[in-house]
């Protein structure tokens, strides 16, 4: 039985004798199997079907790429290699499980602010692209590339000069760590034009986290028209070209898969008015939330049940210190609830409000507050969905000292 009915993206999962499936198998099986709680698990079939669909709604021409900051397992960024056609990484311990996954290097770029000289030497020894964020970086991607004797492939990253509305994180327009601002692109390709470096393209990422296509249309609009003009002062023709993705999935109470039929339409415009503009430019869009966040559940133990003035609490052994963005700590202006349901007995029995929490000596420690649950006894388990992403990796799993979560694809 699917279990739409509590929330949108929950339809992808199944429910047989009231037990949560996973996998393919009872959530109760798969505990026995980790062999302990809290854990993380992936489902590779929900990842496989995710880009599926994905390709099936763009343009074919369209290279999707998968940004591994939002959930870096090696054995899912494995299973991913698999699947897309690129990956985005944001430090030197990226780049190893990217590499170590198998990834051509060729099909690597490396973004993010503040690159240290270490990983810019590694990145450069493996040949990757580097997204240049600053005149300081071209430089010393400069001095790094002569001493390796290693021409490095570096594209640009450019801080637009436009925002990505309505989105969860901005990362785009106005003052910015990230990129380099529209304006000083023409000096730094110049100075990128006088050295020996292989230049691969732009990449432009204006934020995350957006539900509304209208908005990313927009943005995309808006990216392509940047490219056109700035690539009259690059000392090549376009590579690439990586207008970013920021597709977002829904969390909380009232929100809705984003519709990509919009998205799609757009791009497939944009691909011939780019062939014109840009020539034989290969078309990035970065995904990391939206091709794993809904393949993932964290599932805890209940460890007691209280009652406080009439209130219900459903104490668990996991919590803040392994899943911070379900505890709403992480980014969240005003906390709402993740979809939470109690695992072995999703819909049937006696239902109750209670609010479900962690064993952290901090009130910050919530799973899920004043939510309708079955009622929830020691040794039952309390599942949280859309926890593919930013989950295990995005959490202060030491803060407290307990144990760690497991990760399992499955
Ligand atoms: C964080 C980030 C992503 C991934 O964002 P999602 O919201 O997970 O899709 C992609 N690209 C860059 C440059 C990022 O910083």
């Amino acid at each position: 039985m699917p279990i739409a009915k509590t929330h949108p993206a929950l339809a992808n999962f199944t429910v047989i004798d009231d037990c949560l499936q996973i996998g393919g198998m009872p959530l109760t099986e798969l505990a026995a199997r980790v062999g302990q709680t809290p854990f993380y698990a992936y489902d590779r079939r929900l990842l496989d079907t995710r880009v599926a669909d994905l390709r099936a709604t763009l343009p074919n021409q369209i290279a999707i790429h998968y940004a591994l900051k939002a959930n870096p397992m090696p054995a899912l960024v494995a299973h991913m290699a698999g699947l897309v056609d690129g990956m985005d990484i944001a430090s030197a311990g990226e780049l190893k499980i990217a590499l170590d996954a198998g990834v051509p290097a060729s099909e690597i770029s490396f973004a993010g602010p503040g690159k240290q000289i270490p990983e810019l030497r590694a990145a450069i020894a493996a040949g990757i692209t580097i997204n240049l964020e600053s005149f300081l970086e071209l430089d010393r991607v400069s001095e790094i590339s002569q001493d390796l004797g290693i021409a490095a492939r570096v594209a640009v990253r450019i801080n637009p000069d436009f925002e990505l509305k309505a989105s969860g994180m901005k990362m785009g327009g106005g003052p910015k760590v990230f990129g380099v601002d529209a304006e000083a692109v023409p000096e730094l390709l110049l100075r990128l034009g006088q050295r020996e470096h292989h230049f691969a393209g732009f990449h432009i990422y204006t934020g995350s986290q957006n539900l509304r296509a209208e908005a990313i249309c927009e943005a995309q609009a808006k990216s392509f028209q940047l490219a056109y003009r700035l690539a009259e002062h690059a000392p090549s023709p376009l590579r690439q070209l990586n207008i970013g993705g920021g597709f977002g999935i829904p969390y909380f109470p009232g929100e809705e898969p984003i519709d990509l039929a919009p998205i799609a339409e757009g791009l497939t415009e944009h691909l011939q008015t780019a062939r014109k503009r840009l020539g034989e430019t290969e078309i990035i869009i970065e995904l990391g939330r939206y091709l794993v966040g809904e393949a993932g559940i964290y599932a805890a133990e209940v460890v007691d049940r209280k009652q406080s003035r009439g209130h219900v609490f459903v104490v668990t052994n996991g919590g803040l210190h392994h899943h911070l963005a379900a505890s709403g700590n992480f980014g969240q202006v005003l906390r709402k609830n993740y979809p939470v349901v109690l695992g072995n007995r999703v819909l049937a029995g006696e239902r109750e409000q209670a609010t479900v929490t962690g064993p952290l000596c901090t009130p910050l420690d919530l799973l899920a507050e004043k939510v309708e649950i079955a009622r929830a006894e020691p040794g039952d388990l309390v599942v949280v969905f859309q926890s593919g992403a930013y989950g295990y990796s995005a959490s202060p799993r030491g803060f407290l000292s307990h144990p760690e979560p497991l990760e399992v694809l499955v």
